[in-house]
């Protein structure tokens, strides 16, 4: 990214040399993130961030693929489930939520159900790995339901890009979208697929940038980085994934000697992302601080989603899942550059605040 930080300024929009650097930088960005999803570099926008991509996908599809009612579930990521509130209402169009299942999984019986209910055309949200449970969903399946039923199928990837791979080209999805941050790019950058068939207007109108689908003069250095940290990302990905799930299973097993029963997993332990752990204790006079207890012994850990930390609004995921509210819940996040040590540390840190 340093280049475009400090001597590449040129604009990518402009037609001197100095611009059109800049502009191959973004194109071969574009290449590199569609070569390694296994998708077109036509099928790739840059957006400024994963709710930016997922905002495009619900409003072109409302706006321009003519879809009259929606698909969703109760515990999507507010990115989805706000613009999906936002776009039913503008719309005048029904929403259906899929049952949720007690480990939190969505049920594909009852989708079927809902797909099945009427001919008009129908768009259907459902993420492929849940932020804040980790629970991850088995797209092809879903995909292919859509796909039988005519319906368009968003997902939100962003829990999962950089962390499995993905062959987009065999894949019956229409929109995915991705956030750099999430596999340790920059902030505030992100990316929509949309597959070559589908066709939709711009969402941000202007300028004539990402082939008139997004206008707004283009984060250069962001671009250059989400690419290059998807392609690290991607590089080491089965040693990444293997050591991250180790630090995973070492957490819960401490954490199941130290507090036996009165810990609980959230979640489908059989279909969860490797670098999520939601961690539930049951509620006491000692947990319901916990958060802050790990905060001033640098411990940085969620409560709910972090995506709306400081609202403190609870979480709308676990109010699916922990009916009666029975646990205090942290979502621990893991990354290659945690380590054992630090696991340690966290669940003897826990042993000291719960007692
Ligand atoms: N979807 C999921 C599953 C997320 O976890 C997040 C952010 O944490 C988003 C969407 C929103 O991404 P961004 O913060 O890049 O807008």
């Amino acid at each position: 990214m340093l280049p475009y930080l400090t001597t590449h300024f040129g604009n990518p929009s402009s037609v001197y040399s100095y611009g059109r650097e800049t502009r191959l930088a973004i194109e071969n960005a574009r290449k590199t993130v569609a070569g390694l999803l296994g998708a077109l570099p036509k099928e790739i926008f840059f957006t400024s961030c994963g709710t930016e991509a997922t905002n495009m996908a619900i409003h072109g599809s409302m706006a321009d693929l003519g879809c009259r009612r929606i698909i969703t579930s109760p515990t999507e990521h507010h990115a989805t489930l706000h613009t999906i509130d936002h776009h039913s209402k503008q719309y005048k169009l029904p929403v259906d939520q899929v049952r949720i299942l007690a480990n939190g999984q969505v049920d594909l019986a009852h989708l079927d159900e809902l797909l099945q209910k009427d001919d008009r055309k129908c768009f259907v949200s459902l993420m492929h790995a849940n932020n804040e449970i980790g629970n991850m969903m088995d797209i092809m399946t879903v995909g292919q339901k859509c796909f039988d039923h005519n319906a368009i199928f968003h997902c939100d990837t962003v829990q999962t890009i950089g962390h499995y791979v993905f062959d987009l080209k065999k894949m019956p999805v229409h929109f995915i979208t991705g956030s750099a941050h999430k596999f340790h790019g920059p902030k505030g950058i992100g990316f929509l697929y949309m597959e070559s068939s589908v066709k939709i207007g711009p969402y941000l109108l202007g300028g004539s940038q990402e082939r008139n689908m997004r206008a707004g003069t283009e984060n250069v250095y962001g671009i250059v980085g989400l690419a290059k940290a998807l392609q690290l990302a991607t590089e080491t990905y089965e040693h990444d994934k293997a050591y991250i799930e180790g630090l995973k299973t070492l957490m819960k097993t401490l954490l199941c000697d130290a507090f036996g029963d009165s810990v609980i997993f959230h979640g489908d332990p059989s279909n969860s992302l490797y670098t999520v752990l939601s961690v539930g204790f049951l509620k006491s006079d000692r947990s319901d601080m916990l958060l802050f207890n790990l905060d001033i012994r640098n411990i940085c850990a969620s409560g709910g989603s972090a995506c709306s930390s400081g609202a403190n609004q609870g979480s709308h995921v676990l109010a699916e899942i922990d009916k009666d509210n029975r646990t205090d819940t942290i979502r621990f996040s893991f990354s290659k550059y945690n380590t054992e040590e630090e696991i340690r540390t966290t669940v003897s840190v826990l042993k000291e605040v719960l007692g």
